[in-house]
């Protein structure tokens, strides 16, 4: 068994569990939707989702879909992201874990950074009252073709003020 079969056997029981602490019925429909979210490390959105649950044939209503994703949400299986202005994102928590978010606040993207494991052994020791799962990270700034953009911006608007300034002088 590979070690993401692993992962989704595990996910599985644990949303089984959640499932029978909170009274609420298990699905197949239900269980679709936390295999499907767990075949992929990618960032989506509702409509992405569900698109591509028809494309794999996997049959499940909006109202079923929204509704599984407050459940999972509740039992921390998938994280919600809202990046800016951007539409609401998700993402898988498990088998996903210790990367940031690369945000440019100029233009809004999002890109994920391994991050690598940023907690050096003597942090894990201050913090060993609490069972760390995972963490995500945001880390805001300026991606390079914002940085650029701006640049070549600032750099005509001086040039203008410069051939503007010229005339003035000349007619002077
Ligand atoms: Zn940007
Ligand atoms: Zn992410």
């Amino acid at each position: 068994m590979d070690n993401n079969q692993k992962l989704k056997e595990q996910v599985r029981d644990e949303f089984s569990e959640y499932l029978t602490l909170h009274r609420q019925r298990k699905t197949k429909e239900r269980f679709a939707i936390l295999e499907h979210i767990y075949s992929s490390t990618e960032h989506f959105d509702m409509e992405s989702l569900l698109n591509s649950m028809n494309e794999s044939s996997i049959r499940v209503s909006r109202a079923t879909l929204y509704n599984t994703m407050e459940l999972l949400l509740d039992c921390g299986l998938v994280i919600r992201h809202k990046f800016g202005t951007a539409a609401t994102t998700y993402e898988r928590t498990y088998g996903n874990e210790n990367h940031s978010h690369l945000i440019c606040t100029t233009c809004g993207n999002v890109w994920e950074s391994d991050s690598g494991n940023l907690f050096t052994p003597a942090m894990r020791k201050k913090i060993k009252k609490f069972t760390i799962n995972y963490y995500s990270m945001y880390i805001y700034g300026t991606c390079s073709k914002c940085t650029h953009a701006k640049r070549v911006a600032v750099y005509k608007l001086r040039r203008e003020n410069e051939k503007a300034q010229a005339k003035k002088d000349k007619k002077i």
